[in-house]
């Protein structure tokens, strides 16, 4: 059957010679978050996602990562508008960033531009923005010789979609972030028939969601964490905390839900939950009996076992509502002896052990603390092995390009297609950057273009680079020590100093007599510079530097950062 297929493709292909399409991924490969990748065939570019990704723990002072677009800016009157997946940080968040330098039209789902607006209104941004709703349900967008249709699929947060990308040289299907969940939250299936007739009709590539490709079977349903939820609910005799991901309103439904049943009223703390659920209730994503919803201080005057609340800090946040409560550092709310809290979340990578004190921190307060471990409480919003394989035997793509992974992540989902027969050819690993190729019969990696993470500190934005960041570590691990001395440039002279100051490297108070002997050390450094009519800074630093160091190194086995400063006078 496939054979076939591909044969009658070959022969059409003789007939109509086509170029074939460039698929760019600018982030989300290899690496989880900054989604954003490029599709372009002739004049046209169209931009799949703007995601962040959240700094690793040697990226110090670094609040967020975004993709570098200097390949779309420097095409800018080729991109065509930006088409969106999802409302997930590693999908919209980067928006704030690249709309002020690439002002092009954006296009998303209701609840997925919802929450694209509201981050923009926060940077002051929103009425410049050209912000377009689309529906699953509508004809495909036209962008240039590129046509875009959003298909219905399931994810952890309301709304998502996959998309098929229509070009002339064939069906791109990217699947967004995705499961296919029988029973979701809000009734609203994958559409598994669309994506089966785009199958049917041939799907050129596939880049497919491989987050959970190291997962065997079907994830379960999110109706689970309802039914677990209930059960707790049932025990718990005093006041029930739960937190969850501010954006998985699936989840926050079922918490309310939940709540209205056993009749208890539900209050919201922490800023994000509350502006998520308040954008997701005015779309209509969100259902709230009237009645249910109370303030935080409204909460504390009724009986404990009528009261839910809401927050944030799932991931152990420093900052966050529960990780306050956790640290007895709440204004409104104290943990008591008696509350049960659901962690209704699953650490991201990275973040295992700020969650970890956070409920050994709850434990220690009294509370039952139910989570991951020991309870179904939550359940991820990506597709395990069968629904990959499911997907893919829908769309029976001739490429697939897994993303959305670390590299164990791709290999995991390589072995996966590897399985179903797919040869190894027809499932392309790219790197941030890669420009592959592909048209019927042909995918190719052509060339990079410029690409790479760009850091975002405080206001700035790229200003900070690898070379900031390795002072930064080396400060961190060791300390500084600055020595500083006047001098007298025309006759060669010191006139005072030298002075030395330290931070991060000993505790000065205890260690007088080492820094002493460091500054005897400098003075005869200083002394030889003098009698060498030695004038040069870069010299004269360098033989500070040295001299300190080699004498720092001996006696205490660490290497501080020697900054000597000279005054001339
Ligand atoms: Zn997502
Ligand atoms: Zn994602």
């Amino acid at each position: 059957m496939a054979k076939k297929r591909y044969r009658r493709w070959k022969r059409r292909d003789k007939r109509v010679p086509k170029s074939p399409v460039t698929l760019i991924p600018l982030g989300g490969t290899r690496e989880i978050g900054k989604n954003m990748t490029v599709v372009e065939y002739g004049d046209d570019i169209v931009v799949i996602d703007a995601g962040i990704a959240f700094p690793d723990e040697e990226l110090l002072g670094i609040d967020l990562v975004i993709p570098d677009i200097d390949y779309l800016l420097e095409n800018r009157e080729r991109v065509r508008g930006i088409v969106l997946t999802h409302g997930h940080e590693d999908h919209i968040g980067a928006l704030p960033y690249v709309l002020p330098r690439l002002n092009v039209p954006v296009y998303g789902t209701k609840l997925t531009i919802g929450l694209v607006r509201k981050k923009l209104e926060e940077h002051r941004l929103v009425r410049q923005a050209k912000l377009n709703v689309v529906s699953t349900e509508s004809r495909p967008i036209k962008l240039g010789s590129i046509a875009i249709e959003w298909i219905r699929t399931n994810h952890s947060i309301p709304d998502g979609a996959a998309l098929a990308i229509h070009t002339p040289a064939g069906v791109i299907v990217h699947s967004g972030d995705f499961k296919i969940d029988p029973t979701p939250i809000d009734g609203r299936r994958t559409d598994v028939s669309r994506l089966s007739a785009l199958g049917e009709k041939g799907v050129l590539a596939f880049f497919c969601d491989a987050t959970n490709a190291e997962v065997p079977g079907y994830t379960p349903s999110e109706k689970v964490v309802g039914e677990t939820f209930d059960q707790v609910f049932e025990e718990a005799e005093q006041r029930i905390l739960i937190a969850t991901f501010a954006s998985n309103i699936h989840r926050i439904q079922q918490a309310i839900d939940t709540a209205v049943d056993h009749g208890r009223k539900v209050a919201i703390a922490g800023r994000s939950m509350r502006e998520n659920t308040a954008v997701a209730e005015e779309l209509g994503f969100l259902k709230i009996p009237k009645g249910t919803l109370v303030e935080l201080e409204e909460l504390s005057r009724l009986p404990d076992n009528k009261t839910v609340l809401l927050t944030t800090g799932s991931q152990g946040e420093p900052m966050a509502a529960l990780t306050r409560m956790a640290n007895n550092d709440h204004r409104q709310v104290q943990i008591r002896a008696g509350d049960t809290v659901i962690i209704s979340a699953t650490p991201i990578p990275g973040n295992e052990s700020l969650v970890g004190r956070t409920i050994d921190n709850l434990f220690r307060l009294g509370a039952e603390v139910i989570y991951k471990e020991v309870a179904q409480v939550h359940v991820s919003g990506h597709a395990s092995q069968e629904e990959i394989k499911m997907m893919t035997n829908m769309l029976r793509p001739e490429y697939i390009i897994p993303f959305h992974g670390e590299y164990r992540h791709l290999a995991a989902f390589l072995k996966v297609v590897e399985e179903m027969g797919y040869n190894r050819d027809r499932v392309i690993i790219p790197e941030v950057g890669d420009r592959i190729e592909v048209s019927r019969g042909r995918g190719v990696i052509n060339g990079q273009v410029t690409s790479g993470p760009v850091f975002i500190d405080g206001l700035g934005i790229g200003d900070v680079g690898h070379i900031v960041l390795r002072d930064r570590m080396t400060l961190a691990n060791n300390g500084v020590l600055v020595v500083v001395v006047v001098m007298d440039k025309q006759k060669g002279k010191f006139l005072s100093g030298p002075d030395i100051i330290t931070r991060g490297f000993v505790y000065v108070r205890e260690s007088e007599a080492l820094l002493e002997q460091a500054r005897k050390q400098a003075v005869g450094v200083l002394k030889e510079i003098e009698e060498k009519h030695i004038t040069e800074w870069s010299v004269i630093k360098a033989k500070i530097q040295e001299t300190l160091g080699v004498y720092f190194d001996v006696v205490t086995g660490r290497r501080p950062n020697i900054l000597p400063i000279i005054i001339e006078v």
